[in-house]
């Protein structure tokens, strides 16, 4: 009997009972099957919302989105070290533990299309005295054909409709198709929500992986806004197509921002055996990402889920993810 983790609150135990111990995985709320129909396992997803430890606990909704095979899964392993490790220094951990949660791995294979939750949710107090619940989801799309990209829009969207952080994980440089994307995305968003004055979703990071002109814009947050500014600058002179794709985007979010970080090193990229641990990790990669994280996650730093100006609970969420995904059932 008792909670799962001192820190998780998803499994509240209640009964003295042997209960199985449950094991703390991902598990795959939404599947886009190959006739391009949308699945949502409700069961699955009250589960882990509905417990009874966050049902009533305002919302921290977490999502990583983009292309497949750029480094989104080993991005939220560390997240999850991060959360488990709450409050040390020496959250990342030691150099020969291999890296273990979502599933990540090499090779070129595409996965189902869809959205996975961790099945734990973490109870975090926040400066202000505040508790919320905090949700990390991972998503894969594969925008690789017009089919697909279809798929990848809708599980886009939905993820940036019930998070209230989306890291939008891009590969070396912000270029014009990933902003053309992103206003697909946010469009078949936008669309499936009631109008209101309000910018629909919250906030927006452009996670740029593998960066290669340091000089240019160093890594880290501040090259990243800087980077960014110029990327999203409208100005008379440009395409008007171009002007549009902007200003949808600044239209969209309450906050935009992103980071710049480095390549991980070739053992990471490139090396089949290779099982996530530190030691084969650069450097630099590592001094960044003890940024990167604690930017994200840190306590101070968490935003409560807003829908139309109203604070959401876990189990507000639920609702919205059912209503939202009838939307693209239609
Ligand atoms: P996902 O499909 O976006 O979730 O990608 P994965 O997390 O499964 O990673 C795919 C491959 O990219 C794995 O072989 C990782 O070792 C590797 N990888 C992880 N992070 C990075 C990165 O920042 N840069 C590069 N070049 N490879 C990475
Ligand atoms: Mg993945």
């Amino acid at each position: 009997a008792g909670s799962f983790t001192e820190k998780g609150g998803a499994y509240d135990w209640s009964s003295e009972e042997e209960e199985p111990v449950a094991r703390a995985e991902p598990v795959q709320v939404l599947v886009v099957k190959d006739d391009h129909s949308f699945e949502l396992d409700e069961a699955a997803l009250s589960r882990i919302l509905l417990s009874e430890a966050v049902r009533d606990r305002e919302v921290v909704a977490i999502s990583v989105a983009g292309a497949f095979r750029k480094g989104k899964s080993f991005l939220m392993d560390f997240m999850l070290r991060y959360m488990y490790n709450l409050g040390s220094e020496e959250w990342l951990g030691v150099p020969d533990e291999p890296l273990t949660g979502f599933s990540w791995r090499g090779g070129s294979e595409r996965e189902t299309t869809g959205i996975q939750i961790w099945n734990e949710v973490f109870l975090v107090d926040k400066p202000d005295g505040r508790k919320v619940a905090v949700l990390l989801m991972d998503t894969q799309g594969t925008f690789d054909s017009q089919s697909t990209l279809r798929d990848s829009a809708t599980v886009f969207a939905l993820s940036t409709m019930i998070s209230s952080m989306q890291v939008y994980n891009i590969s070396q440089n912000v270029q014009e198709d990933d902003l053309q994307h992103l206003q697909l995305f946010t469009e078949y968003g936008r669309l499936a929500m009631e109008e209101t004055f309000l910018k629909p979703f919250q906030s927006m990071i452009f996670l740029v992986r593998d960066w290669s002109f340091p000089y240019e814009f160093p890594y880290g947050q501040d090259g990243g806004m800087r980077f960014l500014e110029k990327r999203l600058k409208i100005s008379e002179n440009q395409h008007e197509e171009l002007q549009n794709v902007r200003k949808h985007i600044h239209s969209c979010f309450t906050n935009i921002s992103c980071f710049l970080l480095p390549h991980p090193g070739l053992k990471v990229a490139t090396n089949p055996n290779f099982d996530g641990r530190l030691k084969e990790i650069d450097g630099e990669f590592i001094r960044n990402l003890k940024v990167l994280v604690p930017w994200l996650l840190s306590p101070q730093n968490l935003d409560v889920k807003e829908i139309n100006g109203n604070n959401i609970t876990c189990r507000g969420l639920v609702e919205y993810f059912k209503a939202y995904i009838k939307i693209y059932q239609g």
